[in-house]
């Protein structure tokens, strides 16, 4: 018989990020069985479990505490009581604590059951009619409005979507680095209040959002979903580049290697080097 036989499991569930209807009854009839609910506040657990007249033992395990209650459930569970885990809204462990605990419950060889719902960052993704085969999960950017823009930088460049989460007080300045790093014409969504009474869903340059924000300031109150378009490739083509400086460069190309033909002709015709580097590979036939 396994050291675990008859050990208990730890079940992760999410709850609902705004409309309680999403709570599902499989994470209702679980949350109503299991000998304790770890939550990261209890209070706001508590009147969720009242709201479906659930009565069970709350233990308290958030950031600051998570450790040391990590050892406390994998002794529970190890004597065989069964422990769910809950975090304020959505899934735990996304941008919330449970990390520590599902680490150590797994390295004790016990078992932690996935109890599926919400989760902000998957929801939003599904309205935004952005590119959703591939993206990134940034969860939240940093506080501090040059460490924001570092990061904004360094996924600058980022194919795909990137997906962060933003506080309201905070939504403005966010834009305004986005604006600096990315520049005004990147395409955003901003999902808003989702499954709750305010839900928006909207869409445009980050200039546009930028000005619709300012214009309605209710539009910058609640939680919001920040979608960015992964960065699109310039199309580099030698149709795009002006009659003339097709010309200059062609006279250039002669002379001299590509890079330094390039760089003179957009100097002297005020078109982008790597453009005019490109269409002139293409016209060497080299690409
Ligand atoms: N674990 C949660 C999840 O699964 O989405 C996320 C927790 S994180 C501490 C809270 C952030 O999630 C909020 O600041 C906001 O960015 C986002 N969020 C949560 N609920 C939301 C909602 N109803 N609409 C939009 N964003 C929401």
């Amino acid at each position: 018989m396994s050291e675990n036989a008859g050990a208990g499991c730890l079940y992760i569930v999410a709850t609902p990020i705004g409309n309680l209807g999403d709570l599902s009854s499989r994470a209702r009839d679980i949350l109503a069985k299991v000998d304790v609910i770890a939550a990261e506040d209890t209070r706001h657990t508590s009147r969720l479990l009242s709201h479906f007249g659930i009565k069970r033992p709350l233990l308290a395990c958030h950031d600051f505490n998570e450790r040391g209650r990590s050892e406390q459930i994998v002794r529970r569970l190890q004597g065989g009581e069964s422990v769910a885990l809950v975090s304020d809204a959505g899934t735990p462990l996304i941008s919330d604590p449970g990390y520590h605990l599902v680490s150590a419950v797994r390295e004790a060889g016990l078992k932690a059951v996935p109890v599926p719902g919400a989760c902000a960052m998957v929801a939003a993704l599904s309205v935004s009619g952005l590119p959703s085969d591939r993206f990134f999960f940034e969860g939240f950017l940093p506080a501090k409005g040059s460490g924001r823009r570092k990061r904004i930088l360094e996924l600058a460049d980022f194919p795909h979507t990137w997906i962060v989460y933003e506080s309201p007080h905070r939504i403005m300045d966010m834009l305004a680095d986005m604006a600096s790093e990315l520049g005004g014409e990147r395409h955003l969504v901003l999902a808003r209040e989702l499954t709750k009474t305010f839900e928006t869903v909207l869409s445009g340059s980050v200039a546009e959002l930028q000005e619709m924000l300012t214009h309605d300031a209710n539009q910058q109150r609640g939680e919001f979903v920040v979608l960015i378009h992964g960065a699109v490739k310039e199309e580099v083509i030698s149709d795009d580049v002006p009659e003339e400086a097709l010309k200059v460069l062609a006279v250039l190309v002669e002379e001299l290697p590509m890079k330094q033909a390039s760089q003179i002709a957009s100097r002297l015709t005020g078109v982008k080097s790597k453009l005019l580097y490109k269409a002139g590979l293409n016209m060497k036939g080299e690409i």
